[in-house]
């Protein structure tokens, strides 16, 4: 996956995933993955329609890192 680090505004730094890749799960969909997939979704379909960090999971509304996408401590994943 391709960093945009070009992307990045000041306003998108709120809920924002952690540079280094942690294991993350969902409080809406109850996913597990890791926080390299959290989204930026913004416009009427997204879940913050104003742009915000979402969940990937199709017509999933979970969003904001930290807040409805947590760190997973109980390391279900295997470090790679
Ligand atoms: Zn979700």
């Amino acid at each position: 996956m391709a960093k945009k680090k070009e992307m990045r505004k000041p306003r998108r730094e709120a809920f924002a995933p952690p540079a280094e890749p942690v294991n993350v799960y969902c409080l809406h969909c109850g996913c597990t993955y890791t926080s390299d997939k959290i989204e930026w979704k913004q416009g009427p379909t997204s879940p913050i329609p104003t742009g915000g960090w979402c969940c990937p999971l199709d017509g999933c509304d979970g969003a904001g890192y930290g807040y409805d996408i947590l760190p997973d401590q109980s390391n279900r994943f295997s470090q790679s």
